[in-house]
């Protein structure tokens, strides 16, 4: 599993400068969340820890579990509720350990929603606004069950389908039934909703989604549905143990850090991971409470982000300002990246960060797969038919890699 080294061309560097932009100049589209190297090998590693039962299916499918661990990083330049499933800006909400951040993705999405009215003179009323009471409610307020199951009924489906409108009878209705119809006196003609949630990002909610979408999946012994879900929960758990994928100031922009969330997750990994980490993480756990271990998940994160860029700013200012970006090659572009000993210095201030949160990422993602079979009542996973790919499902993929290809991230980027 050595990687070959990176060829480092002889040409002279005042021509290759004039040649080069800084690598975190360029458009990110190469150099997504734990670079491809480190997705690929978390969702490669995480299937040989697991037990003889499950290995039985995810053995021969391991080169595909594996390849597809970056597709949520390509399906980024096609749809734009992918970029928010990769990260979550805890800063923006007060202080570790956000204690009034709402755990569950509903409770969330009802804080952070507001709900309009259109009346039947075309103006538009905020209804339900950030500091109303409905929405800041204590979990066992009886008028908030019902804004909750009112929320889940008609607000919530529209976020999955893409559309903001809420049914107007509907909102009348509940209106009128708890007694905030005089809030409006004019006739709802129509209702639609504002979420701000994912302007922040909605990593460890996603998951929660995910894990329950994976469970059921085992239930069903949906072989495609399964390695499909496995490939992506790779991909945002391992999102997950990023430091930078848990801060807005995700890409050292804030500090003059430009270009460190690449070094940190892709260049690092791949000059030293297949080298020198200890990949051995051991057979995956039972979790008993998966949304609590994502958010602890991202917690300990979020207490790493100030050394991640404490330390670099550090070594920016002690080391050789000529030996710290070195030129290098691209897909065929050529690019300025951080310098082998830049990175080695770096890695050891960090002391083993980097090894310890892709291990934990390895382990990670192989007990959630694992807890979801197990919670599905361990189902055999011997003969099942995985069936080929669809017209359609193939005619998906080949627009997937061509918007990557050409594309422009839609979202937030992560490297520049
Ligand atoms: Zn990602």
């Amino acid at each position: 599993m050595k990687k070959p080294l990176i060829l480092l061309f002889a040409v002279p560097l005042l021509c290759w400068s004039a040649l080069t932009k800084p690598v975190t100049e360029t458009p990110c589209r190469h150099a997504p969340a734990w670079g491809f190297f480190a997705h690929k090998r978390i969702n490669r590693l995480a299937v040989l820890t697991l037990p003889p039962e499950m290995m039985l299916f995810f053995k021969p499918n391991i080169d595909w579990i594996s390849d597809h661990a970056v597709d949520p990083d390509m399906r980024r330049y096609a749809t734009k509720n992918e970029a928010p499933r990769h990260y979550i800006d805890l800063d923006q909400y007060g202080r570790p350990p956000f204690d009034g951040l709402p755990r569950q993705w509903v409770d969330a999405m009802i804080r952070y929603t507001d709900v309009f009215t259109v009346t039947a003179g075309r103006d538009t009323l905020l209804l339900f606004g950030a500091d109303h009471a409905l929405r800041n409610a204590a979990e066992n307020d009886p008028a908030a069950k019902t804004y909750r199951n009112f929320f889940i009924r008609q607000v919530l489906p529209g976020f999955y389908t893409g559309s903001n409108e809420i049914d107007a009878d509907s909102l009348s209705s509940f209106m009128t039934a708890h007694g905030f119809a005089s809030n409006t006196s004019q006739k709802v003609a129509a209702a639609f909703f504002e979420e701000h949630l994912s302007e922040h990002g909605i990593l460890p909610w996603h998951l929660q989604k995910m894990q329950r979408d994976l469970t059921a999946a085992f239930k069903r012994r949906d072989a495609k549905r399964i390695l499909r879900l496995c490939a992506d929960m790779g991909h945002y758990i391992g999102d997950a143990h990023v430091p930078l994928h848990t801060t807005s100031n995700y890409n050292g922009q804030k500090t003059g850090q430009h270009g460190i969330h690449g070094f940190w997750e892709s260049r690092i990994p791949e000059l030293f991971a297949d080298e020198s980490y200890d990949y051995f993480v051991g057979k995956p756990e039972y979790l008993d409470a998966t949304g609590d271990f994502f958010w602890q998940t991202v917690l300990e994160s979020n207490s790493m982000v100030d050394s991640v860029l404490s330390f670099e700013r550090a070594l920016h200012r002690s080391f050789p300002s000529d030996r710290q970006m070195c030129p290098d090659m691209r897909n065929g572009t050529p690019v300025l990246v951080h310098c082998r000993d830049y990175a080695v210095a770096y890695q050891e201030q960090l002391q083993g960060m980097i090894e310890r949160r892709m291990r934990a990422a390895i382990h990670a993602v192989s007990s959630a797969w694992y807890t979801a079979w197990v919670d599905a009542g361990q189902p055999d996973l011997s003969q099942m038919d995985i069936p080929p790919a669809t017209e359609e499902e193939i005619k998906e993929e080949g627009e997937l890699k061509k918007s990557y290809q050409q594309g422009k991230i839609i979202g937030r980027p992560e490297d520049h």
